[in-house]
């Protein structure tokens, strides 16, 4: 148990009972998002609903999950708090059934036992990871564009191209 959520679920089940879960997970308990980031500090928060929806009443789990981690900026290599957002929206089918379901254009997850819930909630944040974390361009300190925009020429900004030309030339 943590934060209120149980440690491991049936979403079919949870689907069947028209559940909803919410409550906080610590970031360490997904070692393989911990993998990717600087440190295991952080909370996620969760909130799930499963029902049965649809025009066939299939069971399904929808809902949000965030959470900030401290990642690596890749432009900079300095630290910097990534939030990941993760609005699954997921059919659930047991083994062998509904195979026309998983081929089709929609999310199908097969649950076949209980499934862990902070290995299901970490899935969901390995997806929406991105590749190169980085800072947004005008809060990374080896941004170019911050260097020009607070240069304190910044009225000649149209001329800086020419000045870091001119300097290069030089420097031949
Ligand atoms: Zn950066």
């Amino acid at each position: 148990m943590f934060g209120g959520l149980p440690a491991t679920i049936d979403p079919i089940q949870l689907a069947g009972k028209g559940a909803r879960l919410r409550g906080k997970l610590p970031v360490k308990t997904m070692r393989r998002l911990v993998e990717l980031c600087r440190d295991d500090s952080g909370e996620a928060a969760v909130d799930l609903v499963f029902e049965r929806g649809g025009a066939d009443g299939m069971p399904l789990m929808h809902g949000t999950m965030s959470v900030t981690v401290r990642a690596t900026c890749q432009r900079c290599l300095e630290g910097m708090d990534l939030k990941l957002v993760a609005e699954p929206w997921l059919v659930l089918t047991r083994p062998g059934e509904r195979e026309d379901i998983q081929v089709r254009e929609v999310d199908a997850l097969v649950v076949g036992k209980p499934i862990s819930l902070s290995e299901l909630v970490e899935d969901e944040f390995l997806l929406v990871m991105p590749m190169i974390p980085m800072h947004d361009e005008q809060a990374c300190p080896a941004s170019v564009y911050k260097t020009a925009a607070n240069g304190d020429d910044a009225g000649n900004k149209t001329n800086k191209p020419f000045s870091v030309l001119s300097g290069l030339k030089r420097k031949k």
